[in-house]
């Protein structure tokens, strides 16, 4: 089946974007990572966003992931896990992820770490921020962020290499923006201390209709589903 949508434009018309977004503010678009969001997409979509020159894809849900991946949907690419995560699902994804972005409490980190060790593997991960203060919201509070760092001293099988948020999307564009900007002071701060297992590498927000703000306020990867896919048609929920 031929896709509606011009995957191949899409992609370059976010490239497009990216550029732009990164030159007004004196940056280099090289330092920026796209990353499709890939949930709801089917293996041949994904594979058609590489063919376009994608080399990171992100998927929501387990289940997902390791049916597309089955499929072989990511080959060419690297992988990411963006969705939320349960500790039981942890075994699914460590080993086969190369950053697992959304490290949201410090029991789904140990668990992460427990596994990757018992694999003689060590796991690129992000930390998750709830940095709009949702309470229904992925993430920890930024004031949990220092006990983090410091317990994952401990935890020599994960590597932690930044942070990621999701900004409320009840959110003004200015309230959107503001969320950007303490995420990247959180980043800074926390590049400027030296915690074992951790280097703040990657600072992951950004999405189709708020990227040029987040690469504004220093994102060097967004996360971008709908502008490369089209409009998400959700299948029901299975997992
Ligand atoms: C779906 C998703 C995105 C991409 O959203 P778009 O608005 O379609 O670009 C980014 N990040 C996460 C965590 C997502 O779940």
């Amino acid at each position: 089946m031929m896709s509606q949508v011009k995957i191949e434009e899409n992609v370059a018309l976010v490239r497009n974007r990216i550029e732009k977004a990164a030159r007004a503010v004196g940056r280099s678009p090289d330092e920026i990572t796209l990353v499709a969001a890939t949930k709801t997409n089917s293996s041949h979509l994904v594979a058609e966003a590489i063919k376009a020159g994608i080399s990171v894809c992100g998927e929501n849900r387990v289940q997902e992931l390791v049916e597309k991946n089955t499929q072989g949907a990511y080959i060419g690419a690297s992988l990411h896990f963006i969705g939320h995560l349960q500790k039981n699902k942890v075994k699914q994804l460590v080993g086969v992820c190369d950053l697992i972005q959304s490290v949201d409490s410090l029991e789904l980190l140990e668990a992460i770490d427990s596994r990757a060790k018992a694999l003689g593997r060590r796991q690129d991960v992000l930390i998750e921020i709830n940095i709009g203060g949702e309470a229904s919201k992925s993430g920890i509070d930024k004031s949990e962020l220092t006990k983090i760092l410091e317990k994952a001293e401990n935890l020599s099988s994960v590597f932690i290499r930044g942070l990621m948020a999701i900004p409320p999307i009840s959110g003004s564009e200015s309230e959107n923006r503001a969320c950007f900007a303490r995420m990247r002071q959180l980043f800074i701060d926390n590049s400027a201390k030296k915690y074992d297992n951790v280097s703040m590498d990657f600072l992951s927000m950004g999405m189709s209709g708020d990227f040029e703000d987040a690469i504004a306020e220093g994102s060097n990867m967004v996360r971008v589903g709908s502008a490369i896919f089209g409009v998400r048609v959700y299948p029901p929920k299975a997992d």
